[in-house]
């Protein structure tokens, strides 16, 4: 199965569908090591998987890049955009996402359960990012309920304000 890589066109039209919507634009990057391994080098476990789906990536332009850094290349890091995890970001990636005013989607009891790791917090609030807490999905945990996020990052830090708010 051949899929086709549409720098600057696919993901950015379906950008705009969300934005004429009045929904933010929700993308999942910057999980895991294995993520970004992928996209620098179109190589490791990602490419592993997709030749054993025989998905063939052969001709996509993304690598070289890292997950927030192409996305900001491709114009999709705006102030509709909401981008869940960045669990693996570089001083620069907070930079990008900061610069850009796009929301942030933290989901540590997902990272936690699928890569031990759990984001830091305190680096986004001192790059002026006031971070959601998510719960990412039933794929990665049993429990899509956040009443426990508020329990362990919440209430034990009362300089964070918390608003319930479902997409
Ligand atoms: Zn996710």
């Amino acid at each position: 199965m051949k899929i086709e890589w549409e720098p600057n066109g696919g993901d950015r039209r379906i950008h705009g569908v969300y934005t004429l919507a009045g929904k933010p634009f929700c993308m999942h990057m910057a999980e895991s090591r294995e993520e970004i391994e992928f996209l620098q080098t179109g190589k490791g476990t990602w490419a592993d998987l997709m030749f054993a789906a025989q998905i063939d990536f052969s001709g996509w332009k993304c690598f070289g890049n890292r997950p927030v850094e192409l996305a900001f290349k491709q114009g999709l890091l705006d102030k509709d955009t909401l981008a869940v995890h960045v669990l693996e970001v570089t001083p620069r990636e907070v930079e990008l996402l900061a610069e850009s005013r796009c929301g942030v989607c933290l989901c540590p009891r997902s990272n936690w359960t699928l890569h031990g790791k759990l984001p830091d917090m305190e680096r986004f609030l001192k790059a002026g990012i006031h971070p959601a807490l998510g719960t990412d999905s039933l794929a990665s945990e049993a429990l899509v309920s956040g009443s426990d996020l508020k329990v362990h990052f919440v209430e034990q830090d009362t300089n964070i304000q918390w608003r319930d708010h479902v997409i």
